[in-house]
């Protein structure tokens, strides 16, 4: 699907409509992609994350991005992996429904994703593409309006893994 990109880069980069974040329950920032969002969007980003309230796992909720060239910021928690029994897949699975369902609330028409929980939340990385790629491939099928999802990989693993998996 045409609709569907890789790109490998750092996703503070990128000038779309939204950018998502994988954030962690408390939208306060942290460390890898979080990091760097907050770092490249500066302070005002913070400030307005800290009126949300945090956020639940599997949930996303929407901010302006501030310093960054993209035009918003979809905050979403992805679970952590703890031996797949506790959720994680379908809560993956809900951090990129929950977060597509946002974009097209807001109007967004090109958003991009990180591999949301493959970092230091240790999901496996081969299942969490499976489950990115058949959730943006759904929700494209039934949503017209939005133009463009990005994948974006950072590591050479996930970059392997995208590109095998999308063909
Ligand atoms: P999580 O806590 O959800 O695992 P991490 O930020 O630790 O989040 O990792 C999620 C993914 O984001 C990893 O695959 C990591 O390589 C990637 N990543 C780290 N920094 C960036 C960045 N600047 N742009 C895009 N992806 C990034």
């Amino acid at each position: 699907m045409d609709r569907i990109k890789i790109e490998q880069t750092d996703i503070t980069r990128l000038k779309l409509d939204g950018i998502v974040n994988a954030a962690n329950n408390s939208l306060l920032g942290g460390g890898g992609v979080d990091g760097a969002i907050h770092r490249a969007a500066g302070p005002g980003l913070l400030e307005e994350c800290r009126a949300l309230n945090g956020c639940n796992t599997g949930e996303a909720k929407i901010t302006g991005a501030y310093g960054l060239p993209s035009r918003k910021v979809i905050h979403t928690v992805g679970p952590v992996w703890n031996g797949g029994n506790n959720k994680e897949e379908e809560l993956l699975a809900d951090a990129y429904k929950n977060s597509l369902h946002l974009a097209l609330e807001e109007n967004l028409e090109t958003i991009a994703f990180p591999n949301i929980s493959t970092g230091v939340y240790r999901f496996p990385k081969e299942k969490a593409a499976r489950i990115a790629i058949s959730e943006v491939r759904s929700f494209l099928e039934k949503h017209p309006e939005l133009k463009s999802v990005t994948f974006v990989v950072f590591d050479e693993e996930n970059l392997k893994i995208y590109k095998e998996m999308l063909g």
